[in-house]
């Protein structure tokens, strides 16, 4: 594994989430701006952005629905 590449030049925060369109479990990743985590779907690549919070986002976890 060379991810010590990308966590060494900025830290790039991840957050689990299911997606209950295909019941598959993912990660998705802190977009460019920083404001929210956004992926798609591995499966029907339906794309999915959670916001964060000014204080950031409590949870770990979050579905799609
Ligand atoms: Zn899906």
């Amino acid at each position: 594994m060379n991810d010590s590449k990308e966590t060494s030049k900025k830290k790039r925060k991840f957050l689990g989430i299911q997606f209950d369109c295909c019941n598959v479990y993912c990660r998705i990743y802190v977009n460019k701006e920083g404001h929210a985590y956004e992926g798609r779907c591995p499966k029907c690549y339906r794309p999915v952005k959670v916001l964060i919070g000014p204080g950031g986002t409590s949870g770990r976890f979050f579905s799609a629905q």
